[in-house]
């Protein structure tokens, strides 16, 4: 695989877009897609982390081959993440975001306050020793076709085991990160921070296996 020159990352949330940055960016040039003039609208609607990301990665690839929006070896970036939690099968997994949407009847995405109030909710009967779970990610890194050379991907995934609290505690970091408590330790992510939750996340831990891809 020849090293990108830089890479497009399909994301509009743009804190992932500087984590991404942070660890990648001393050695290749990270632009998010939200730079980009008439950037897509990406569709997600795969039943696993893996499909979405590669869905939004190809996605990107095929518009920015289209609109010719960047030039040299590009190639582009997607993630898909989310909160598994074993008492409830798996669930939100996929359905992280929209978890809540439809009890609130908004479209799309749910706010984080309702998404956590209807896990603690199905959680209420669910004792100590049950209440575990993880937050998964995975990265899809793509490469578009090029006159002598097919599509490319690889995947690249991480994920942080823990614990769901009874109530949420701590005002840093977004989505179930006050009610999620990682293995070997006495604090929430959100009450842990980003500096903490950096070094053990399921984002960072897919974010260095492909640091290490490409280095
Ligand atoms: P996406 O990968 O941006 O689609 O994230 C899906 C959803 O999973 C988010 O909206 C959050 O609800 C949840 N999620 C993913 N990663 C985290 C995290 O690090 N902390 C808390 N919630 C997360």
């Amino acid at each position: 695989m020849k090293r990108p020159d830089c890479i497009v990352i399909a994301t509009g949330n743009e804190h992932k877009v500087q984590e991404i940055s942070d660890i990648l960016g001393g050695t290749i040039r990270c632009i998010s897609m939200k730079s980009l003039d008439g950037f897509p609208e990406l569709i997600e609607d795969g039943d696993t982390f893996e499909a979405n990301a590669l869905a939004k990665a190809s996605q990107l690839a095929t518009w920015l081959q289209d609109s010719m929006a960047v030039s040299g070896h590009w190639m582009t970036l997607a993630d898909d993440s989310g909160l598994e939690v074993d008492a409830l099968n798996g669930e939100p997994g996929v359905y992280s975001a929209r978890f809540a949407a439809d009890e609130t009847g908004q479209m799309g995405n749910a706010d984080d306050a309702a998404n956590n109030a209807k896990l603690l909710r199905l959680l209420k009967d669910v004792p100590d020793q049950e209440r575990t779970g993880r937050f998964r990610c995975v990265l899809t890194l793509f490469q578009p076709q090029a006159s002598s050379t097919p599509a490319q991907h690889w995947a690249f995934e991480g994920a942080c085991e823990g614990v769901l609290q009874h109530q949420g505690s701590g005002d840093q970091g977004f989505g179930y990160d006050p009610l999620f408590k990682p293995l070997g330790f006495e604090q929430t992510f959100a009450e842990l921070g980003s500096k903490v939750k950096n070094t053990i996340s399921h984002r960072s831990q897919a974010l260095a296996k492909l640091k290490a891809f490409l280095d």
